[in-house]
């Protein structure tokens, strides 16, 4: 049987930088370069093509239009390739990794993020594990189809639904966490599926959705944010959604004054998702008085998504033309495994 084909698609991120060791900053190296020297890679069962984006980017500098970037080589190389690995920093990973969940509609083969917290030519590098591993999960099959047929990040031994996912430390290894969904795999000894809980989508041809339309903005409520600081902040003009982080299961102070400026941007049909700021759990409006307003008032609950898939879901629905009732349909479904129902 054919060995797998793997595309590593290198975006940017500390993984494939190079330590200055007179200043201690990190410059961006020659990807290839780099690949030749992990002789590792030649020891794993597939094969491996790179590419690179022309100016590779921390992750902080990255946008939707970069996330387009990604879905078009990964388009036109969908039927030569077996399976992805993306390279990217951990910044904003999980932002990358809920924008392609959505854009890459009919998703039949493994697309996995991955990269590292040091550098890969450091000694104490996580780089090596990481990518060696993810490469390896996305050459996985299973009766020759591809085990794993969705948007995941491998990082530090765990791989991770990409939509479920939250960078959660600076400073560890373990960099990533996935609160309301248990991991994928996990690797030891031997790579352990829960395989269960892989995604299969039921449309199998892929489509590319391009369209993220950006203007949308997230607000994390806090105590003292003033009704005139949000109803400013809401009265943008350039604004078509909004993304409240709330407290605890979804509420928000109940004064009339705070809840104006809300009731407000809906209607100008400007959809409002609310998703909570806990780590943990799901919002649930009306379980508290201080949540029951915004569910009258016709904010649409995210569940127990997290915020990078929110924000992007809203993206790519907003991008679509979907109407206010067609957005709230779609957030009460899961399009890419990304919330629980
Ligand atoms: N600032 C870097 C980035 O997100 C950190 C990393 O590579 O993990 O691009």
């Amino acid at each position: 049987m054919k060995k797998p084909h793997i595309l590593l698609i290198y975006t940017g991120g500390t993984i494939g930088m190079i330590r200055d060791f007179s200043s201690g900053t990190l410059k961006a190296f020659d990807f290839d370069q780099l690949l030749k020297q992990i002789p590792e890679l030649n020891l794993l069962d597939c094969s491996i093509e790179t590419i690179s984006f022309e100016t590779p980017e921390d992750s902080s500098n990255l946008n939707p239009s970069h996330w387009g970037m990604m879905a078009q080589i990964i388009e036109q190389h969908y039927d030569k390739a077996d399976g992805f690995v993306l390279l990217h920093g951990s910044d904003t990973m999980a932002y990358s990794a809920s924008a392609l969940s959505f854009m890459l509609q009919g998703l039949t083969k493994p697309v996995i993020l991955t990269g590292s917290q040091l550098p890969i030519g450091d000694l104490r590098t996580d780089a090596k594990e990481n990518l060696i591993t993810a490469i390896q999960l996305a050459a996985m099959r299973q009766e020759s189809v591809a085990l794993i047929q969705e948007v995941c990040i491998y990082f530090e031994y765990k791989l991770y639904r990409g939509n479920r996912t939250t960078k959660i430390n600076a400073e560890h290894f373990e960099a990533f966490a996935s609160f309301n969904h248990a991991p994928l795999a996990e690797s030891g000894v031997h790579l352990s599926f829960n395989k269960g809980l892989l995604w299969r989508s039921k449309n199998t041809q892929l489509v590319v959705r391009h369209q993220m339309d950006a203007p949308v903005i997230l607000i994390k409520i806090f105590p003292g944010l003033t009704p005139a600081i949000l109803d400013h902040m809401l009265s943008a003009p350039e604004i078509r959604g909004v993304v409240l982080e709330t407290f605890g299961s979804g509420n928000v102070p109940n004064a009339q004054e705070f809840l104006a400026p809300i009731e407000r941007v809906i209607s100008r049909s400007i959809p409002v998702v609310n998703v909570t700021q806990c780590s943990g759990g799901s919002v649930e409006q009306g379980l508290y008085e201080t949540s029951s307003s915004l569910m009258h008032m016709g904010v649409i609950s995210g569940g127990d998504m997290t915020t990078e898939a929110a924000l992007t879901k809203l993206m790519y629905l907003i991008g679509f033309n979907e109407t206010m009732e067609g957005i709230r349909e779609q957030f009460a479904r899961s399009l890419a495994g990304e919330i629980s129902l």
